[in-house]
C-alpha cells in the first residue's frame, strides 16, 4: 500500500493537534465543556492556518457520540468517522466561491431545517463566506437571526472585513494566527519521529534541523503548506533530508550566496560584492529572486540585532546560521540595516518588468556596499547647532586660523560616536581622546570614496605639493600669506551669511593659495559639486570679490587622497553628515530658515 500522504496522516483530527492556535482552542474546549456552545463562529486567518480543520474538529466535537464531560471528539464513533471521512449528513460544507447565489443559499437553508439525523447538532462550515453574494447573505441572515436550536454555523474566511456587519456581529469571532516558524518546524519533526516509529507504514527519513526550518519557512506560517512541502520533499525518495535537499526540491536558492553578498556589503567591499552577486548569478540564481532573498536576508540581521533574544522565533535559521546573522550585524547600527533592507527591497520594483533586472540589482548592490554610515537625525540637529553656534557666536572662533585647529581633528577618530556626535567633537575645540566607542562604525579602508582634502598642521604651508595632485604650474606660484588667509575667511564668514551650507562646505576645503588672478581651492569632488554649481559659484564670486577688494576667479583642484586613518578623522566633518541627512529624510534637506538662516541646498 502507498504511504498516505503526510498531510493527510497529520491533519488534525483533535484541538490537541492544533498548533498554534491555543487562543482559539482554549475558548472553543471551554464553551464544548461548559456546554454553551455559540450557534455562529467566524473563522478568520490567512489560508492554511486551521481555520476549516478546526471546524471539523468542532463539528466532531458536538456530534461525538462518546464525548462526556471534555471537549475532545473521540474520533471512533459513527458520527466522528462520517465527519472525518466527509458523509456525514449532519454536517454541511459549502465552499463560498462556487455556491455563492441566491438559490444556493435557499437550498441550504431548506436543508438545515429538519432535524440532525444521527448527532445532535446539524453543523454548517461555508468556506470563505465572503465571497457570498449580497443576496445570499440576506438570505443566510434570516436564518442566523433565528437559528433552529440544532444548528451551528461555522463560517471560514482570509478576508473578514468583506462580511456584512450584519453577519460579522451575529457570530463569534476567533483569529487564527500564523503559525511561528520554529513551532511548525517541531511539528515537522514531531511528524518525522512518528513515522520512524510506524514500522508498518511509516516512511522512514531523517530530517535535519536546518531542513525542518527551511521548510517551515516555506510555509510562511501556514501548518498545511509546510506539511505539503514536507511531502513533497520526502517524495524525493532520499533517506536524509537536509537543506541541500530541501532547496532542491523546494527551489529554494542557495543561502550561502546571501551570506557572502551581504558580508561583502557589510565589510564595505564593492568590488567583491558585485563578484558574489555575480557568482550567485553564474549558479543559476534568478536576479529576482536574490534581490527577495537579499532583503529578507538584511531583515534577518535586523530583527536579530533589534531584539537578540526573541529573534530566533522570528528567523528562520539554524543555530549555526543564527549565529552567522548576529555576526554580521555587529558594529552596524540598526538604522543603516534597515537602509539597506529597504535598498534590497526597493531594488525589486524596478527589477519587475526590466529585461535586464540584473542591472538594477548591480547597481542596488553597489550602494549598498558604498552605504555611509547614518547618525540620527537628533545627531544631525546637534551638530548644526553647533556648527551655526560657531559660526554667528565668537569672532574668534570664526575667524581663527582654520588650519591651527585641524591637528585637533585628525586626532580624534573615535569622536564620532553612534549616533550621537558630541559638540566636543566638532573641529576647533581642542583634541578629544582617540578611544572609538562602543557603537562606532568603522571606517572602511576599500569604500571607495572621493578624495577628501586634509587640514594640515601650519598655516603658512598648508600643502605640500608631492602630496597633492596639484599640477605643477599651480603650485609653483601660489601665494599664501596672512592678507590671502584673512579674505578667505571673511569669505566664509560673508557665504555664512548668506547661506550657511554653502559656508559649511566652504569650511571644508582647503585654501591653497592665489596664483595669479585666481584663488586655488583643494578639495574633493563631492565639494567641487556642490560650491561648484551654476547656483552658488556666483555667491563665491561675490563674496571673494568683496573680500579680495577686486575681482577675483577660484579654481578648484583636487584634494590629496585620504588614508582610512585621516578618512576616520574626518568621519566628524560635515560633509558625510548632510549626506547621511539626505539619506535620512531621502533626499530632503531641512529648511533651516526658521532659525535664523537661509535655505539651503
Ligand atoms: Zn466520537
Amino acid at each position: 500500500m502507498a504511504p498516505r500522504a503526510l498531510t493527510l496522516k497529520y491533519r488534525p483530527q483533535v484541538f490537541a493537534d492544533l498548533v498554534g492556535q491555543d487562543h482559539v482552542t482554549s475558548v472553543l474546549t471551554a464553551a464544548l465543556e461548559s456546554g454553551r456552545v455559540a450557534q455562529a463562529f467566524l473563522f478568520t486567518g490567512a489560508r492554511g492556518v486551521g481555520k476549516t480543520t478546526s471546524a471539523r474538529i468542532l463539528a466532531k466535537a458536538l456530534n461525538c457520540q462518546n464525548r462526556k464531560s471534555g471537549a475532545e471528539p473521540c474520533g471512533t464513533c459513527n458520527s466522528c468517522v462520517e465527519i472525518a471521512a466527509g458523509v456525514s449528513l449532519d454536517v454541511l460544507e459549502i465552499d463560498g466561491a462556487s455556491n455563492r447565489g441566491i438559490a444556493d443559499v435557499q437550498q441550504l437553508r431548506e436543508n438545515v431545517r429538519f432535524a440532525p439525523t444521527g448527532g445532535r447538532h446539524r453543523v454548517v462550515i461555508i468556506d470563505e463566506v465572503h465571497q457570498l453574494s449580497g443576496d445570499a447573505f440576506a438570505a443566510l441572515l434570516k436564518t442566523l437571526e433565528e437559528p433552529p436550536a440544532h444548528l451551528v454555523f461555522i463560517f471560514a474566511t482570509t478576508d473578514p472585513q468583506k462580511l456584512p456587519d450584519t453577519i460579522r456581529s451575529r457570530t463569534q469571532r476567533f483569529d487564527f494566527a500564523r503559525v511561528p516558524i520554529r513551532r511548525v518546524a517541531d511539528r515537522l519533526l514531531e511528524i518525522q519521529k512518528r513515522e520512524s516509529s510506524d514500522a508498518a507504514e511509516g516512511v522512514q527519513f531523517e530530517l535535519t534541523d536546518g531542513a525542518a526550518l527551511l521548510i517551515a519557512h516555506k510555509g510562511e506560517g501556514s501548518m498545511r503548506d509546510a506539511v505539503s512541502a514536507l511531502d513533497q520533499v520526502v517524495s524525493a525518495g532520499e533517506r536524509t533530508i537536509d537543506e541541500a535537499l530541501v532547496r532542491r526540491v523546494l527551489g529554494i536558492p542557495d543561502h550561502e550566496a546571501y551570506f557572502r553578498v551581504a558580508g561583502a556589503v557589510f565589510s564595505r567591499d564593492p568590488k567583491s560584492a558585485l563578484q558574489q552577486l555575480h557568482a550567485a548569478f553564474e549558479k543559476g540564481l534568478d536576479p529576482r529572486e536574490l534581490a527577495e532573498g537579499l532583503a529578507e536576508h538584511f531583515r534577518n540581521v535586523l530583527v536579530l540585532k533589534v531584539d537578540p533574544e526573541r529573534g530566533h522565533d522570528l528567523v528562520a535559521a539554524s543555530n549555526e546560521d543564527l549565529a552567522q546573522l548576529k555576526q554580521q550585524g555587529e558594529g552596524w547600527a540598526d538604522t543603516d540595516l534597515l537602509r539597506l533592507m529597504r535598498l534590497a527591497a526597493e531594488a525589486q520594483w524596478p527589477m519587475r518588468d526590466s529585461a535586464q533586472p540584473l542591472v538594477h540589482l548591480e547597481a542596488a548592490v553597489l550602494q549598498m556596499a558604498t552605504l555611509e554610515p547614518a547618525e540620527s537625525v537628533a545627531a544631525l540637529i546637534a551638530r548644526l547647532e553647533a556648527l551655526e553656534k560657531r559660526l554667528a557666536g565668537s569672532p574668534a572662533a570664526a575667524s581663527a586660523p582654520r588650519t591651527a585647529a585641524a591637528p585637533a581633528r585628525t586626532a580624534a577618530p573615535g569622536a564620532r560616536t553612534h549616533g550621537f556626535a558630541a559638540p566636543a567633537s566638532l573641529p576647533a575645540l581642542g583634541a578629544a581622546p582617540a578611544v572609538p566607542s562602543p557603537g562606532f562604525t568603522p571606517p572602511r579602508a576599500s569604500e571607495p570614496v572621493a578624495p577628501r582634502p586634509v587640514p594640515t598642521a601650519t598655516p603658512r604651508a598648508p600643502f605640500t605639493p608631492a602630496a597633492m595632485s596639484t599640477p605643477a604650474a599651480i603650485a609653483d606660484d601660489v601665494t599664501l600669506d596672512e592678507g590671502v588667509a584673512n579674505a578667505w575667511k571673511q569669505t566664509i564668514a560673508r557665504v555664512n551669511e548668506r547661506k550657511r551650507m554653502l559656508g559649511a562646505f566652504l569650511e571644508e576645503i582647503r585654501l591653497v593659495g592665489v596664483a595669479g588672478d585666481a584663488l586655488v581651492l583643494a578639495m574633493d569632488d563631492l565639494h567641487r559639486s556642490v560650491i561648484d554649481s551654476s547656483e552658488h559659484r556666483p555667491i563665491v564670486h561675490e563674496e571673494l570679490a568683496r573680500a579680495f577688494g577686486r575681482p577675483i576667479e577660484f579654481r578648484c583642484t583636487a584634494g590629496e587622497p585620504v588614508t582610512p586613518a585621516q578618512r576616520a578623522a574626518q568621519a566628524d566633518s560635515l560633509k558625510p553628515m548632510i549626506d547621511r541627512a539626505m539619506e535620512v529624510f531621502d533626499g530632503e534637506v531641512i529648511d533651516r530658515a526658521g532659525r535664523g538662516g537661509e535655505r539651503s541646498t
